[in-house]
């Protein structure tokens, strides 16, 4: 945790992104560690989870980090959250809250609204569904796939 947190402060001075740091351990050995990018790389989903995440599956060569933990300054934020579950991570340990993320600034707990109550607000983002017709051939294409 302190090394998350030395990369969240770091960037305080560097600026490249929001003051977020994380760490991706397996067996007691970091395997990386990587802080907020959004603003050096002009990608918004460049948090540092994200790219610790992408880090370790490149360093360990697997997309399956299931026996790793992520060590991060602060709670995921869902998208964070999400890849977190996707990499089948099995532990998170954080430091600050979503709410105190709030406070300085940042969406997260704004965005874990959003999801809980829908879409409702339109303003912040409208979300429709288009062109099923042709999109669940897909996914019949893609289960057919696998069974053929
Ligand atoms: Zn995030």
């Amino acid at each position: 945790m302190k090394l998350a947190i030395e990369q969240a402060n770091e960037n305080i001075v560097l600026k490249e992104g929001g003051p977020f740091g994380a760490v991706i351990v397996r067996d007691q050995e970091v395997i990386c560690a990587a802080h907020n990018m959004v603003l050096a790389n002009l990608d918004p989903t460049a948090h540092a989870e994200i790219i610790a995440i992408r880090k370790a599956c490149k360093v360990l060569a697997t997309c399956d980090l299931s026996d790793c933990t992520l060590y991060t300054s602060a709670y995921p934020c869902p998208m964070c959250l999400s890849a977190t579950i996707w990499a089948n991570i099995k532990e998170v340990r954080y430091g600050n809250t979503p709410k105190e993320a709030d406070r300085i600034g940042f969406r997260d707990d704004f965005i874990y609204k959003f999801i809980q109550e829908g879409s409702k607000d339109q303003h912040v983002l409208k979300i429709t569904q288009t062109g099923h017709d042709q999109s669940i051939e897909t996914f019949k294409n893609y289960v057919e796939e696998l069974h053929a």
